[in-house]
């Protein structure tokens, strides 16, 4: 016997575990709409014509090399994520109160957040909606930090469980955490309108809760940075005068950059009575900041960070850029509206015009456990059991077919 005989056998990622069944399964055709990656309309993987065009700017300069970014990453990157996250004229920018430092994608910023948390604000809930992306969960978790739940889904109807929401922001203690998706709510699909937003910052407000904006999804999920940055930027106004607000930035999505890890962290420190040092305490934080990704990463990752600071900071990229984000979010929408349409054409029982109303990569269809099964077993279509559908999976080539197949096991 070792030290390593009792260690517990833990169950495999579900969402890998589909990626694994699926790549092992011989049947023609099959579908995957579990992992949310964007496909092609011929299903493949696309490399961003921005970001093309970015690499090889870099590979033709002759500077060009390999050396290792400082500790709170590329400058260029850090302040052009910054910009396209809170605006040009973010007056939080403006009055200097943002920190920014570089991540391994959304999960490093969401890490970085959580070792943060457990260092200074140990005692803290994580409050996460129900449902959520599962690793929120094992991000903090992780931490040692306790993780509680908000409803945000109401079956019944499928919309947002906006009372429900209010009440757990009324009832949690002052000063808690509140992990807000900034838009493209995984695995749901399904927003605040502007409205909503309104009244949950405030409600946030009022207690003197911690805002912590997860933005996977920012451009991609309408093709608009601006626009879906709405929550992100309100939540900045409203909370600025009450308490820190944390934002993690992933560059995942909207580059199609999945792989390469870009993110940053962001961290708005509130607005102080003029007594106050605010230069002393941005330092004392980024010290603290550092510490944690030398002790992590010893530095952030390059080459990816290199391509979107490229993006960011030379215009005709980032006006390439903005019209790949559109052709990336139109043809999902054009998928949404095909599959509903297909469904409503088949008569299969049931309303299905969530998938149309609901954004970004995910719908969450409604299907049963058993229902994902048995698209899996008789169809070869895969997808998580929550009935969460990867829409970025379909293309004109196999959304009858998916039609087809849902249609089946529903009836
Ligand atoms: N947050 C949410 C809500 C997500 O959906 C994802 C990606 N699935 C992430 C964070 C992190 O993604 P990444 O680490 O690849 O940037």
């Amino acid at each position: 016997k070792t030290i390593l005989n009792n260690i517990e056998l833990l169950p495999a990622d579900a969402l890998f575990g589909i990626k694994q069944r699926f790549s092992q399964d011989n049947r023609e055709p099959k579908v995957d709409l579990g992992i949310g990656a964007y496909r092609d309309n011929t299903g493949k993987p696309w490399v961003l014509p921005s970001v093309k065009a970015a690499e090889k700017l870099i590979q033709e300069d002759p500077t060009y090399n390999h050396e290792y970014l400082s500790i709170s990453g590329l400058p260029q990157l850090t302040s052009g994520a910054s910009k396209i996250m809170f605006g040009e004229d973010s007056t939080a920018a403006k009055e200097k109160r943002i920190i920014s430092v570089q991540s391994l994608s959304g999960t490093g910023a969401l890490h970085i957040a959580a070792k943060f948390f457990s260092l200074f604000f140990k005692e803290k809930l994580v409050y996460l909606s129900t449902p959520t992306w599962p690793n929120h969960k094992n991000v903090f978790e992780t931490q040692g930090l306790k993780t509680s739940a908000y409803p945000y889904w109401n079956d019944a109807d499928k919309s947002l469980d906006l009372e429900g929401f209010v009440r757990s922001i009324k009832d949690a203690p002052s000063g808690s955490i509140f992990l807000l998706h900034a838009c493209a709510h995984n695995p749901t699909g399904l927003d605040p309108t502007k409205e909503q937003w309104g009244t949950i910052l405030d409600e946030i407000a009022k207690k003197g809760h911690i805002a912590l904006f997860d933005s996977a999804y920012q451009g991609f999920a309408s093709g608009d940075l601006d626009n879906d940055a709405f929550a992100v930027r309100l939540g900045v106004e409203k909370l600025s005068e009450v308490s820190p607000i944390f934002i993690c930035q992933s560059f995942a999505k909207n580059v199609g950059m999945y792989g390469e890890r870009v993110g940053c962290f962001h961290l708005i420190v509130p607005r102080q009575e003029p007594s106050v040092d605010v230069d002393s305490i941005k330092k004392a934080i980024n010290s603290q900041l550092a510490k944690i990704v030398r002790s992590e990463v010893s530095t952030p990752a390059a080459y990816g960070a290199k391509i979107v600071a490229k993006i960011l900071n030379e215009p005709s990229l980032t006006q390439q850029w903005h019209k790949d984000m559109v052709t990336m979010s139109s043809r999902i929408t054009k998928m949404r509206h095909s599959l509903r349409d297909h469904l409503v054409a088949l008569g299969t029982p049931g309303n299905w015009d969530h998938i149309v109303n609901q954004c970004g990569m995910f719908s969450y269809t409604g299907l049963t456990a058993e229902m994902v099964a048995r698209l899996e077993s008789n169809h070869a279509v895969y997808l998580v059991s929550s009935g969460r559908a990867s829409i970025a999976g379909l293309n004109d080539g196999n959304v009858e077919y998916v039609a087809k197949a849902i249609d089946e096991v529903v009836r």
